[in-house]
């Protein structure tokens, strides 16, 4: 397994070079690997690097590598969350980032109340108005996060986005700068109960660009592991 941790040096040097290239501290970045569909043995060699946070996608997976790395390394829950599965990954994950509906965000909410814990959760952003990607626009982020702030159990940190999957990654430098620019907007609105942490964006497509436009928390599968395999 050695290849992934040539990987891993590759993306974090990129991620380096990117943050350096806009007059950003490298350290100010957060490299999230994304292990989803990965086995056990491929994630071993991030933690032997020192990694304590992943991204998963899918809620039975969550469940599964929950019992294997507990003490380890903590779970970030990356993709659409349905209302029916809230309740079994509350308690299993550090940072939801695809808060995509008022629905969601109120079963969260109400959830976390039950189990006593105050859920640190992102915004998804559907930046790009894909129809295939779920979200909020861009113009009702700040409506919505003025009914949020009253959740109690409900702890925004930030905003999140997944851009289209294009050839030349500069196609989606305006997607990134339209939500940096939103970020910083409701960052200094000062909105109680609302922080304005984290910038989620970039996967290894384009997580230079992104980072060259504020992320500081890029999400990274393919670039680290290879290609998923969906069929195994
Ligand atoms: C799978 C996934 C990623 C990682 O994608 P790669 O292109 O393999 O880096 C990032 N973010 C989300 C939400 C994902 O589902």
């Amino acid at each position: 397994m050695n290849y992934i941790k040539d990987n891993l040096k590759d993306v974090e040097k990129k991620v380096a070079d990117a943050a350096l290239r806009v007059g950003r501290k490298p350290e100010e970045i957060l490299l999230l690997p994304v292990t989803k569909t990965h086995p056990i043995e491929m994630i071993e060699p991030i933690l032997e690097e020192g990694y304590k946070q992943i991204g998963e996608n899918k809620v039975q997976e969550i469940k599964t590598k929950y019992e294997v790395f507990e003490n380890r390394a903590d779970m970030h829950m990356i993709g659409h969350l349905q209302q029916n599965k809230v309740k079994q990954v509350l308690d299993k994950v550090s940072l939801i980032h695809s808060v995509d509906s008022l629905r969601i965000a109120e079963k969260i909410n109400k959830e976390a109340e039950k189990i006593g814990r105050v859920m640190d959760v992102l915004i998804q952003v559907n930046v790009a108005k894909d129809e295939a990607k779920y979200g909020f626009d861009l113009n009702e982020v700040e409506e919505i996060l003025c009914i949020l702030k009253d959740y109690k159990y409900l702890k925004i940190q930030g905003l999140m986005t997944i851009a289209p999957f294009v050839s030349n990654p500069e196609d989606n430098r305006h997607i990134f700068r339209n939500l940096n620019d939103l970020f910083v907007d409701i960052r200094q609105k000062n909105i109680d109960n609302i922080n304005m942490n984290i910038l989620s964006m970039g996967m290894t497509n384009d997580y230079e660009v992104a980072i060259e436009e504020g992320s500081n928390l890029v999400r990274v599968g393919t670039g680290i592991f290879g290609a998923r395999n969906y069929y195994k």
